[in-house]
């Protein structure tokens, strides 16, 4: 099998983590007989000092023809006093957009390797946390018409939902629930917003259609708080873009591990972007201090979602499980010096942890 792969270093560590996801795929393509093609193209600080702009028509044109797009990350001091539309991360919303990405799929996984990061008490978290969050990513307030007053004043945004959007959402967290533990809790503020009325609605309408799963509904500010309270009820929850963009951020923090989380963005047809969570650490570019695992396993959702290869995508997961329990670790996953002894942890950077994983996967 032949697939095109547009990537996009970005800025920062971009390059650093985007090359040790390349580097993983391609130990993928050689155990398993598959061809990954990259081609790289500019997006975010990188593409507005080439070409005065963050988001070139032919980087776009690059990502929609391809079968999968795999980011780095954008932004980074140098840029942060551009005027709004120029500044790297609106390369972002255009892509999302652009290449039409409605839903972002964010598992919260806690390694039980790491589980001394989580900020949570061990009696809260239990056996460990497995959590997806499916996000709409095009619609509701973040896309909805806003405004000020005249006399700038006032201002509004507004959320408004179809139930074409909805639908489309709620499809991919029932069949994400059928695949895991069979339930879709929908978190919204059904008790004042009308447009959370109109997500439980769709939701009832198609519950018939997945009976094997167990709905449920809970307010955006009770789920905010059974995150740190009792994170274990969850399996799949699908939410608002707002709400989604809140809690998934929540909950990648109990995880404890910033550099540890993937997420895909997919529509219905065409490519799927994926990125790890995180933004492009400009304290660390360039050094080889950057975990790259979260591109890494960012790259194992592209397998699993853009090219139905499950297989391949547990083999990337089972061989960091397998580096993990080696004690391999980068610096954000290490622990102090006293705890990284205690644990008998051993320091990596960025390359070599890239190395570790391909190798796993070669002996497997
Ligand atoms: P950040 O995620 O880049 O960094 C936060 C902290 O986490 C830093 O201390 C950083 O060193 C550390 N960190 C992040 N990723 C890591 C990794 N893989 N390994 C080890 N440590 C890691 O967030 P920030 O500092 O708020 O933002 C920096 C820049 O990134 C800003 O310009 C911001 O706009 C941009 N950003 C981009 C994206 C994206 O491209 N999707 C997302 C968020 C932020």
């Amino acid at each position: 099998m032949k697939m095109n792969i547009a990537t996009i270093p970005g800025d920062g560590i971009g390059p650093d983590i985007v090359r040790e996801g390349c580097k993983v795929l391609k130990t993928i393509g050689k155990k398993f007989g598959h061809e990954f093609v990259f081609t790289e193209t500019l997006a975010g600080g990188a593409a507005y000092d080439l070409y005065g702009e963050p988001l070139p028509a032919k980087t776009l044109e690059a990502c929609c023809k391809s079968d999968a797009v795999l980011l780095g990350a954008v932004g980074g001091p140098k840029w942060d006093s551009l005027p709004g539309k120029m500044r790297p991360e609106q390369a972002l919303l255009g892509l999302r957009s652009g290449m039409k990405v409605y839903a972002n799929i964010r598992p919260a996984l806690m390694f039980k390797q790491l589980s001394d990061a989580c900020p949570l008490k061990k009696e809260v978290v239990g056996e460990g946390l497995d959590i997806l969050i499916v996000r709409e990513l095009t619609g509701g307030i973040y896309f909805g018409d806003r405004g000020r007053t005249e006399d700038g004043n006032e201002a509004w945004d507004t959320e408004r939902y179809s139930k074409t959007e909805i639908e489309r959402i709620l499809k991919i967290g029932f069949e994400s629930a059928q695949k895991r533990q069979k339930k879709l809790c929908v978190v919204d503020k059904a008790n004042i917003l009308e447009s959370s009325r109109l997500w439980r609605e769709v939701a009832e309408g198609m519950k018939a259609r997945y009976s094997d799963v167990e709905l449920s509904y809970m307010y955006v500010d009770n789920a905010a708080m059974q995150l740190v309270r009792n994170p274990g009820q969850f399996d799949v929850i699908a939410t608002s873009n707002m709400f989604g963009d809140i809690l998934s951020d929540e909950a990648s923090q109990i995880t404890g591990s910033i550099g540890m989380l993937a997420s895909a963005s997919i529509g219905d047809s065409g490519p799927g972007l994926y990125e790890p969570i995180h933004g492009s650490a400009p304290d660390i570019a360039g050094k080889d201090l950057a975990n790259p695992l979260a591109t890494i396993l960012s790259c194992a959702m592209m397998l699993r979602f853009s090219f139905k290869l499950e297989k391949e995508a547990r083999a990337i997961e089972s061989a960091i499980e397998a580096v993990l329990d080696e004690g391999w670790r980068t610096g954000d996953i290490a622990g102090n010096s006293s705890q990284r002894e205690a644990l008998g942890n051993k320091l990596v950077g960025t390359k070599k942890m890239g190395d570790l994983v391909s190798q796993k996967i070669s002996s497997m």
